[in-house]
């Protein structure tokens, strides 16, 4: 299968710290791949690349065989390439169907001809039915219009999902999803992901520290460290490597 994102040679610093040094990385169409390494390893840097939040020095992303080093970040959602934050970041006056809504926003057709023609309307009508469907799908119908600020952790980290999906992308990047969970509702967020992924066949990178969620989610693994890529294989060879062992001393394996 082709490869949807191919990164080559990224180098990101900050004054002199080397956030990622020429990092080379191909993910095939409808892959889920696991990316671990411990703090400061580069991992969201890598996102910020991807939907422009952050200049690479050197280095090229190509999504579906097109340059998008130096997109604006305005287009990335256009492009299709979609992402969560280790922090969540909702909109809290918003209600959670809201939320869910601007994700698919930043996708609509309906420009100024269209709105001042009356079409927006039904294009407004559109992502509402189509984000009810993800809240129905993330069960979060309940939180439907409830503000997002306010509602428990474990909920706003489906929400942010809920949104990045809205817009349909191609590339779906989750930055720890799993992070600050309870233990209890970890392996129920790892079977949500699964099943998204198999039935939108979205392609997906997830960043996490629970070694037992990126096993149950991933047959692929890469690990970073210090802004190097020190591992990239099947996960049952990956997480018996040394040099990560080693890395990764701190994460729950
Ligand atoms: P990870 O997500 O793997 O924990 P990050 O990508 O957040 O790692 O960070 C990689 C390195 O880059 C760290 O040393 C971090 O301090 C640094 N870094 C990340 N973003 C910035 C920034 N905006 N300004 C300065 N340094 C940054
Ligand atoms: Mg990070």
């Amino acid at each position: 299968m082709a490869a949807l994102l191919e990164v080559g040679r990224l180098t990101v610093r900050f004054g002199g710290v080397s956030a990622l040094s020429d990092i080379d990385l191909a993910v095939r169409e409808g892959e889920l791949v696991g990316l671990i390494g411990p703090n400061g390893a580069g991992k969201s840097t890598l996102f910020d690349c991807l939907t422009r939040r952050c200049e690479p020095q050197e280095g090229s992303l190509r999504l579906g065989g097109e340059e998008v080093t130096r997109l604006p970040a305005h287009l990335v959602a256009g492009r299709g390439i979609a992402r969560t934050f280790q922090n969540t970041a909702l909109f809290p006056s918003l209600s959670v169907r809201e939320n869910v809504m601007t994700g698919a926003h930043r996708h609509g057709r309906a420009g100024f001809w269209a709105a001042a023609l009356g079409r927006a309307v039904a294009e407004e009508h559109r992502m509402g039915a189509a984000a009810d469907v993800l809240l129905d799908r993330f069960d979060l119908t309940r939180y439907a219009d409830h503000p997002a600020g306010g509602l428990p952790y474990g909920v706003t980290k489906r929400v942010e999902i809920a949104r990045a999906l809205a817009g349909g992308p191609r590339l779906l990047l989750l930055d720890e999803p799993a992070s600050g969970l309870a233990p209890g509702e970890v392996p129920a967020l790892a079977d949500l992901i699964r099943q998204i992924h198999y039935e939108r066949g979205v392609t997906i990178i997830v960043v996490e520290h629970h070694m037992d969620f990126v096993l149950a989610l991933c047959r692929r693994i890469v690990c970073f460290e210090l802004g190097r890529k020190i591992a990239d294989g099947p996960a049952g060879s990956v997480r018996q490597d040394p040099a990560v062992i080693s890395a990764c001393k701190g994460m729950a394996w």
